[in-house]
């Protein structure tokens, strides 16, 4: 299959061409004919599969020729995150180099003003978080009813995230005679509810099962006590040969906090999450993509698809609450083809279940790795095992998402005026029995990892 074949123009073909793709991926293959056609698309697509590009080109050829009026796009994505928002707008600006489109970001943390001059001049594509384009909807700054083509992408995080109801909302506000196409990376009843609702006669097209790792990621699980993680970590960043990772934790507050901790020990580490301001948050992941921090301690929420190529290592402090942000986390390592490798560090009596259910998802047992820390040895593993066979037969079905074990959702919805503050569902304990433990607490004795800690930081992980 070649580019060539599936409908699209010369422009969009040379812009491809420069950025170096040689052949469709696979979304790309099957959604781009169909989008063409103006067919309604549910893609079954996780980020890293080419998804973007899937949408975004064929959006191009059916817009090129048509004029925007001011503050009426002609075409919305709506995007869970800041960060996502602006890899999508970049990837617009790469591929459109040979069309005279026009674009606006829509999204918090930034000025309204230059949103709004933007939206003034008339845009062709808006690409927007949930929160400011009912911000700027309310203010009258924009209005929908010229909207022919609708994107929902990473349907499951706004889920997650709770902006189902702002979809909502907006949907409403869209004209019913569109084109909608939306992008998942699960497909959970909630998201095939929207799709029934929204969507007109959809085509389905999925890549790969959304629940698979890639075989470039080289994956391990060590099991600690909680007040050990954080030793357990550094023991791990000193044997393995770090180019650079995203270390994920589960709450903002543990966010901050491991961050200061690795910097007060001397590694270049920085931390992102969704409270940070937005300039913040856009300097933080310069500075990685730089190679200038080589260590990002993050949420889920800033770091979901994001594409940096090239990251060595994916450290998951705290194991996800969500087997599927698993695949996320890890999927941001071994992109591209080329080797990633990620850790899970799991705390003894707390992670086992959310153990079995990733491992149920991925199809697959994560290689537990003992590290001398407290738990490991061969026959504590064995044992884990044991219980955890026992613990698959027990539990005849998946985890169910539970308002608790949500992840941070974005503060963009915050931003709202008058709108209720957000919830920091993040900031609650996981379990409330027994109470949690602050896994802030020093371990014990360095030694109990057979390792001096702070003697001798090898330099490609030293502050710069
Ligand atoms: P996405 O899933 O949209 O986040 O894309 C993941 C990565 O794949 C991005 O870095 C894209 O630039 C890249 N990409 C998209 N389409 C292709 C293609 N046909 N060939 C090679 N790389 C691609």
């Amino acid at each position: 299959m070649n580019f060539k074949d599936l409908g699209l123009g010369p422009e969009v073909l040379k812009a491809i061409e420069e950025r170096g793709y040689n052949t469709p991926t696979p979304i790309q293959a099957a959604a781009i004919p169909l989008i063409l056609m103006t067919r309604d698309i549910i893609g079954l697509a996780q980020t890293g599969t080419g998804k973007t590009a899937s949408f975004i080109l064929p959006m191009i050829e059916i817009l090129y020729g048509g004029r925007a009026r001011s503050r009426m796009p002609r075409s919305l994505i709506l995007e869970p995150t800041r960060e996502l928002a602006a890899q999508v707008a970049e990837n617009f600006d790469i591929y459109g180099k040979y069309h005279k489109l026009t674009k606006a970001l829509l999204v918090g943390g930034a000025s309204m003003g230059d949103q709004v001059k933007l939206l003034d001049r008339g845009v062709d594509v808006l690409i927007a978080t949930p929160g400011r384009l009912l911000d700027l909807f309310e203010r009258g700054s924009v209005l929908l009813n010229d909207i022919k083509i609708l994107v929902i992408d990473e349907a499951d995080r706004m889920l997650d995230m709770g902006f189902i109801p702002d979809i909502e909302r907006i949907v409403s506000k869209v004209p019913p005679v569109r084109q909608t196409m939306l992008f998942s990376a699960t497909m959970p009843p909630e998201i095939k509810k929207l799709g029934d609702r929204f969507l007109t006669n959809p085509k389905q097209v999925s890549v790969a099962p959304p629940a698979t790792t890639a075989e470039t990621v080289k994956q391990w699980l060590v099991w600690t006590r909680r007040p050990d993680k954080k030793k357990m970590l550094e023991s791990i960043l000193r044997k393995e040969d770090v180019k650079n990772a995203f270390i994920f934790c589960n709450r903002k507050k543990d966010v901050g906090e491991l961050a200061r901790w690795l910097q007060g020990r001397g590694y270049s580490a920085a931390p992102m999450h969704g409270d940070m301001p937005q300039s913040m948050r856009t300097q933080t992941l310069q500075s990685f993509r730089e190679g200038k921090i080589v260590l990002m301690v993050c949420s889920d929420v800033a770091a979901r698809g994001l594409d940096i190529s090239g990251v060595s290592h994916v450290f998951n402090f705290d194991v996800p609450f969500n087997a599927e942000d698993y695949v996320h986390r890890i999927g941001r390592t071994g992109r591209a083809g080329l080797d990633g490798c990620s850790w899970t560090i799991a705390a003894e009596g707390d992670d086992e279940k959310s153990v079995v259910a990733i491992e149920r998802l991925i199809k697959k047992s994560i290689p537990v790795e003992s590290l001398g820390g407290s738990g490991g040895g061969e026959h504590s593993r064995n044992d884990r095992r044991d219980n955890r066979r026992d613990e698959r037969r027990d539990e005849g079905r998946r985890p169910e998402r539970s308002p608790d074990r949500r992840p941070e959702r974005s503060p963009d919805r915050g931003d709202r005026p008058g709108g209720r503050p957000p919830r920091d569902r993040n900031d609650r304990p996981v379990r409330s029995d027994p109470p949690p433990r602050r896994d802030n607490r020093e371990g014990p004795a360095d030694d109990a990892f057979g390792t001096k800690f702070g003697d001798d930081l090898p330099d490609f992980l030293k502050r710069r």
